[in-house]
């Protein structure tokens, strides 16, 4: 960044609650967090880039699914929990502090702490036992992203896995015990994420769920034609239940074949203007996907993060929109979700 290009969007970057709603973390525990080391987001980074919050998740790879598998993948996603939880923390002069709920995040950033929020990605981390979401659930999981590349017990992917035997769809979008979850999930206040999901099973969750879904890290069809990507139809949808869909830094999804060397912010917010021209600006934010594939050439890491708020400045995005699209439309969804669970 170039602080004394647009002086007004730094500082008006830096006043936001800013929530960048999918980074993965190293699986097993890799660089430390609070140094400024190889990871695209640790605590300096996040404190450097004025990124006030982040969706940090427990993800779990799709594997066979054995009773076995299914138990090691639960138990990773335990593991990978805590680990997340241990973030918060006072290190390096940096204070961290875990935030489960809306408000927490927000009072984070009164506070002047960085908010962590732990997710689980991929259903496969419950097998078919939906008793496990209540532990995820107990360690602050905000969201489950339904599915991951493959078909689960819950949900059929947009992306089969062959080499597991995958058809091109298992259950014809969301199976019977896939419902059931949802409905465990609505009760547990954990949000329902349809990111990864093919487009049936995108489409049932938004009909089953009593709370709006969300989409944590995808892009548009319309300028990138990619399995991973939102239709138009998918967006109104995501419109019509009250949803969002926080568009992603990941190259692929954001041109076609591209490289991040070669994508830009403005390839990123020529897809967040085409959704928010779609279906408005309560129902579009910001993801990376950092530290699981995503970045480009001037969102390379967190400490970036003043780049995305300088072009959509540029666009002509003022205060309220650009506070919407970097974590207010999202911290609304949860708080909703907070105020439907039991
Ligand atoms: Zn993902």
């Amino acid at each position: 960044m170039n602080d004394s290009l647009a002086p007004d969007a730094l500082a008006l970057h830096r006043g936001l609650v800013t929530l960048d709603t999918h980074i993965d973390i190293p699986w097993p525990p890799g660089p430390e967090p609070f140094q400024d080391g190889p990871r695209k987001v640790d605590m300096p980074k996040m404190r450097r880039g004025g990124l006030s919050a982040g969706c940090f998740v427990a993800y779990v790879p799709q594997a066979a699914r054995s009773p076995a598998g299914e138990d090691a993948a639960f138990a990773r996603a335990i593991a990978m929990l805590d680990h997340i939880n241990a973030m918060g923390r006072t290190e390096n002069n940096i204070t961290a502090r875990v935030a489960s709920s809306a408000g927490a995040i927000e009072a984070a950033k009164r506070d002047g702490v960085l908010a962590i929020v732990p997710c689980v990605e991929n259903g496969f981390a419950i097998g078919t036992d939906l008793s496990r979401l209540a532990e995820f659930r107990a360690r602050g999981a905000r969201y489950l992203t339904l599915t991951h590349n493959g078909h689960n017990a819950l949900a059929d992917s947009c992306n089969p896995r062959r080499d597991l035997g995958d058809r091109d769809s298992e259950h014809g979008g969301l199976s019977p015990i896939g419902v059931r979850a949802i409905a465990e999930l609505n009760l547990l206040g954990i949000m329902v994420d349809v990111a990864h999901t093919s487009r049936d099973t995108m489409m049932q969750a938004a009909e089953a769920s009593r709370t709006p879904i969300v989409s944590t890290h995808s892009c548009v069809s319309a300028l990138c034609d990619h399995s991973r990507n939102m239709t138009d139809w998918q967006l109104d949808i995501v419109r019509d239940v009250g949803g969002v869909i926080q568009i992603t830094a990941v190259s692929a999804f954001l041109k076609p074949n591209a490289k991040p060397e070669d994508v830009s912010t403005a390839d990123f917010a020529d897809h967040l203007d085409y959704a928010v021209k779609r279906i408005g600006i309560d129902h579009v934010g910001i993801s990376s996907d950092f530290d699981g594939g995503g970045w480009f050439k001037d969102w390379k890491d967190a400490g970036d993060c003043a780049n995305i708020t300088i072009e959509l400045a540029r666009r002509g995005y003022d205060r309220g929109a650009l506070e919407k699209l970097w974590g207010g439309n999202f911290i609304r969804v949860m708080r909703v979700v907070e105020e439907a669970a039991r």
